[in-house]
């Protein structure tokens, strides 16, 4: 058990506004809990910040007791990044405010919300910002680390939003970055995760998204081969507007409505979408999809946020959960054929794979402009192995080596992945992940971090 240097909790008590939590407090084994039960660690102590003042103090009283930091924004790192054995949690939870300019379209929001605080904030506004899938992500690590979701090929990732952040240096300075303030931190922020500081406000763009067309088409896994052929040929055309997206995926259809019960529980493969464009034209565009004839056929017109948070009940907290995941440039033949011949081999209901389309405006942004340079790649994929039951661990996540073992030959030069979509990773593989922009990230990590402070994360180690 983490034991802190003596004094430690008290002393950062009393330099905090919000509660620090230590091995002692009856809540501590519920505020050491990170999304993925796999990772099972015991803090000193989590430090519930309420604003960037506690932040800054935080860092520096760590700095003095010699503990080692894991930021936490929503903690929903596969890798486990929001936590750390015998160190600091610097937990950003208390900060889930968002504001919203209409006028504007801005979006200013606390390092600690989740999708869904930003998506509530700004649908009335019949606005939204583009960020991932599943509503109880954190925008924390989602966003330092790029930001893939639906909104990706017509408004670019979530770091193609990004105005400008409000951040908490190594040395527990705070400083703003963007375009015009500290242009190389805010380079380095749009994708080099957690490396370069604590962001306790990020400024975004908004667009105007309200209702959308989209949900799940669901094949036989007999079909795979041919439904992989098709969203390649649909994403990969110039002539399938940006404002369709739609990621494909293997899974296991839950047990309960609103799948019809003679799918339940049967591997299928499925291509989940959604329309952002004009609702008239939306019959035309899903033709095609429904020329394919799916055993389900669950397109219809739903509030943004609701498809946002269609898939939350199936991704609680306390899941044994393995990721790895490419950059795939395109799905060859031989892809399509490795993908097919593996989807039937989903090892539990919640185990799946899931290819997300990165191009049409995420793709426009050159890879040096930004952090995050696979702009050449088509897609990005994930492996999850997920399962509730702590005994199935080895299961979920040999099954997920396996599957990236066996695909990874698909995979875009260079051999990187979206460091979001992997468990930890070797030097190597951070470092291919990055690609040319690697030593630019470790000369800017020099310069903000030089002592590597912030090294709980897809570490980035200072030139
Ligand atoms: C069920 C599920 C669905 C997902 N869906 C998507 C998706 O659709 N699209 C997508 O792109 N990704 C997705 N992800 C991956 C997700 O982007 C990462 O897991 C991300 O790290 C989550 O952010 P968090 O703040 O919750 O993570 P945490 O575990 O809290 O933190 C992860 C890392 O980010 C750093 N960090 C957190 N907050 C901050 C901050 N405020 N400032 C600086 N660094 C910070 C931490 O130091 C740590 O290194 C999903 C993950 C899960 C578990």
């Amino acid at each position: 058990m983490a034991v802190a240097p003596v004094g430690a909790v008290e002393e950062l008590t009393g330099a905090l506004r919000g509660d620090v939590i230590g091995p002692d407090d009856p809540r501590y084994d519920d505020a050491r809990k990170i999304h993925n039960a796999m990772i099972d660690k015991r803090p000193a102590a989590v430090a519930r910040c309420v604003d960037a003042a506690d932040v800054m103090s935080a860092v520096g009283e760590a700095r003095k007791l010699g503990l080692e930091i894991a930021a936490r924004g929503a903690g929903h790192s596969g890798a486990g990044m929001g936590t750390v054995d015998g160190g600091l949690v610097i937990d950003l939870s208390p900060q889930r405010w968002v504001q919203v300019d209409p006028a504007t379209r801005t979006v200013r929001a606390g390092g600690g919300a989740q999708l869904g605080d930003v998506d509530h904030a700004t649908h009335p506004f019949g606005l939204a910002v583009p960020l991932g899938v599943l509503s109880t992500t954190g925008i924390g690590g989602l966003v330092t680390g790029g930001g893939i979701g639906y909104l990706a090929r017509k408004h670019g990732l979530s770091i193609d939003n990004l105005r400008s952040v409000d951040i908490v240096l190594a040395d527990g300075s705070f400083v703003r970055a963007n375009a015009d303030e500290n242009a190389d931190l805010f380079w380095a922020v749009r994708g080099g995760g957690g490396n370069f500081g604590i962001v306790t406000t990020f400024e975004f763009d908004a667009h105007p998204v309200s209702t959308v067309i989209g949900g799940p088409t669901l094949w036989h896994l007999d079909r795979a081969e041919e439904v992989l052929a098709f969203f390649e040929q649909t994403m990969a055309s110039n002539d399938t507007p940006e404002d369709l997206n739609g990621f494909f995926a293997f899974v296991t259809v839950p047990p309960g409505p609103p799948f019809p019960e003679e799918l339940h529980l049967q591997k299928m493969c499925a291509v989940i979408w959604c329309w952002t464009g004009a609702p008239q034209e939306a019959d035309a565009v899903f033709a095609p999809v429904r020329d394919l004839h799916p055993a389900l056929d669950g397109i219809q017109a739903m509030p943004f946020p609701a498809l946002q948070g269609a898939f939350d009940p199936l991704f609680p907290p306390g899941l044994q959960l393995y990721w790895r995941g490419d950059f795939i440039e395109s799905l060859s033949d031989d892809a399509i054929k490795a993908h097919a011949a593996l989807g039937p081999t989903l090892p539990t209901m919640l185990s799946t794979v899931h290819i997300y389309p990165i191009n049409g405006a995420a793709g426009r942004v050159a890879p040096d402009a930004t952090a995050w340079s696979y702009r050449g790649a088509r897609y990005s994929e994930v492996i999850v192995g997920a399962d509730p039951e702590p005994a199935n661990a080895d299961l979920v996540r040999s099954w997920c080596i396996d599957y990236f073992d066996r695909t990874h030959e698909y995979a875009a030069s260079g051999g990187g992945g979206y460091l979001n979509f992997n468990s930890a990773l070797e030097e190597d593989r951070v470092r291919a992940s990055y690609g040319a922009n690697y030593d630019r990230l470790a000369e800017i990590k020099r310069k903000y971090d030089p002592d590597n402070v912030f090294h709980v994360n897809h570490n980035i180690r200072p030139a």
